[in-house]
């Protein structure tokens, strides 16, 4: 991801956060992580990697496991592969400054159609609208993230009815441990402290 986005909106030598210099090697299903991130307004990062970026959206409130439930994402500059392993925490002053927790991950298959025909995950991108089966530690099934017409770079985040459809489930707020490290926020903070 030489001269990107992602890259320009970052000072490697006070983030730790990944360079994106390494060389991508997608190999196996494509790579779904969430990203806890208490930065000025704490939200959820969620990643999907589509070629070898992780696309990502913003979401304030989090993934909801309700259908009935439209989660607003917004969409933000594609990371590199590697960021979807990052629990840290990001420097006073810097982009994104903030305490970063892997809140779920895992991977998932692209579910996306047009007109009843199988869409590659980069041109569901493309259009607006990419169906997803997720296979988290925390989020099943299928989601749908749509573009709205209504502004640039927002995006809705809706579960699909399904068996992992689950309107007494609020994961955001009972469970908030990162799936890779056990930590809460305050954890991380903690521990990167007394580095
Ligand atoms: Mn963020």
């Amino acid at each position: 991801m030489k001269n990107s986005l992602y890259q320009k909106k970052r000072n490697f030598s006070k983030t730790d956060e990944p360079t994106g210099s390494q060389r991508a090697r997608p190999e196996g299903w494509p790579i779904y992580v969430v990203q806890k991130h208490d930065a000025t307004n704490l939200h959820y990062d969620m990643r999907l990697q589509i070629g070898d970026v992780l696309k990502s959206w913003a979401i304030p409130k989090g993934p909801s496991t309700d259908p009935r439930e439209k989660r607003l994402a917004i969409e933000t500059e594609d990371h590199p592969l590697d960021y979807a392993d990052y629990e840290g925490v990001i420097p006073d002053g810097e982009y994104g400054a903030g305490t970063v927790l892997v809140w779920d991950k895992g991977t998932y298959e692209n579910r996306s159609t047009l007109d009843g025909r199988q869409l590659s995950a980069e041109d569901a991108f493309t259009k607006g609208e990419i169906i997803v089966n997720l296979h988290g530690y925390k989020l099943q099934g299928e989601y749908a993230l749509i573009k709205t017409n209504s502004n640039q770079g927002q995006w809705l985040l809706v579960k699909k009815r399904d068996s992992h459809a689950d309107a007494r489930r609020n994961p955001v707020s009972t469970e908030q441990k990162s799936v890779i490290s056990g930590r809460t926020l305050k954890g991380v903070k903690k521990e990167e402290k007394n580095d």
